[in-house]
């Protein structure tokens, strides 16, 4: 086995040097250079997306859940599980939200065993359903890494080489109970270009360093619950694609939502084929999405046809992955006494009054720093361009 390569470990002065950045204003406050900070680091975010990176729009994800009984420590509140569980209900409302042709499948690791939650799937109601239940089980035992890895294996080396791989692991122990040896298979992994990422919930382990680099993932141990939650939502975007990956030409049906005329006397309500794998009781509709290659019915969207294989989506779902590939440029920042124009912000109507206002590089439209934030973040489009740019391509 190879050894770690050198590496800044924060205490080696890797850090950065707060106290040259503090500056005291006139009343000796720092409070407006504290700001200053976090406004910087907010922004950062905008200008660390950059277009021209191919990317795995078409993700499948396992999301290994550590529940052994160090889950149980209260460390987070109420406890390990408890917050884990709760943040990955949101994480998964983001992911489908940001990737709406992607997949999930969860996986519990306890008492030296791995189990699947759910199979992968890109119906969020499911996953979400099963999160909640799993509050009520107790955390036993030791986890076994080997055993969860192999078993997301399992399922993820028959996915389609154009998609990207992904297993992301929750790991809240110091230890793991593994029936072999575990170095064959990251050697195992790397070979079914699986990529493995870790967020650790008490410190950095060492076995979990190796799986990381050597699969191309991210390890971060968190620091309390809202680094957590920061850490979960970077998986939300999807990672750039590996140059080996394949490329290629997606057939996928766009099913309007339908509904039988009550006067006609044909129709007849009907089960939605969703029913076939889920535990849910099957109901008779008489509207729903019908696969338009073999005119299977579908109550929710997007959905493989479990018939003939085809990706049904909305459009607008998929109009939702477009901003990744083409992310709205950093609008250039301008301190206000030198800028000439509107005294209001063209997002919020508000009066500009920030230190800073922000101008789109396209249609010169300013905004404040909130608006500029909400436009990067949740909108991936600059209002004020909507009324002028052409559509963009394949939307
Ligand atoms: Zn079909
Ligand atoms: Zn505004
Ligand atoms: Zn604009």
């Amino acid at each position: 086995m190879d050894e770690e390569p050198e590496r800044t470990k924060r205490w080696e002065g890797g850090y950065e040097r707060t106290w040259e950045v503090l500056k005291e204003d006139e009343s000796g406050s720092l409070k407006a250079s504290i700001e200053e900070i976090l406004f910087k680091d907010k922004r950062k975010r905008v200008f660390e997306r950059h277009g021209q990176v191919r990317l795995g729009m078409m993700r499948h994800l396992y999301v290994v859940v550590d529940g052994s009984r160090t889950m149980e420590d209260q460390d987070l509140k109420p406890n390990r599980l408890t917050c884990t569980l709760k943040l990955l209900e949101y994480f998964v409302e983001e992911y489908f939200d940001q990737n709406p042709i992607s997949q999930i499948g969860l996986i519990v690791t306890r008492n030296k065993r791995a189990e699947k939650l759910t199979e992968l799937a890109g119906n969020p109601r499911q996953h979400i359903n099963v999160l909640k239940k799993t509050v009520d089980s107790c955390c036993i035992g030791e986890p076994s890494l080997y055993n969860s890895l192999n078993l997301a294996m399992q399922t993820l080396k028959h996915m389609p080489g154009h998609t990207s791989r992904e297993i992301l692991v929750v790991f809240s122990s110091l230890t793991t109970c593994d029936p072999s040896n575990i170095y064959d298979m990251i050697k195992c992994l790397k070979a079914s270009k699986i990529r493995v990422s870790v967020i650790g919930l008490s410190a950095e382990v060492r076995v979990c360093t190796v799986l990381t680099r050597e699969t191309g993932g991210t390890y971060h141990v968190i620091l309390d619950e809202s680094h957590y939650k920061e850490l979960l939502m970077h998986h939300v975007t999807p990672p750039p694609a590996c140059s080996t990956s394949e490329c290629s030409l997606i057939r996928m049906g766009f099913p309007q939502h339908t509904m039988a005329a009550l006067s006609d006397q044909d129709a007849k309500p009907s089960f939605s084929m969703a029913h076939l794998d889920s535990n849910s009781e099957p109901k008779l509709t008489l509207g729903g999405y019908f696969c338009p290659q073999c005119k299977a019915k579908y109550s929710e969207l997007p959905v493989e046809c479990k018939l003939c294989r085809l990706t049904l989506v909305s459009a607008p779902h998929l109009a939702r992955s477009y901003h990744h590939l083409f992310p709205l440029d950093a609008f250039k920042e301008i301190p206000l006494q030198k800028y000439e124009g509107e005294s209001y912000c063209r997002g919020c109507d508000g009066e500009l009054k920030d230190q800073q206002v922000y101008i789109c590089t396209v249609c010169q439209c300013v905004f404040c720093i909130e608006c500029d934030l909400f436009i990067h973040d949740t909108l991936h489009c600059c209002p004020g361009c909507v009324h002028t740019a052409p559509t963009p391509p394949g939307v």
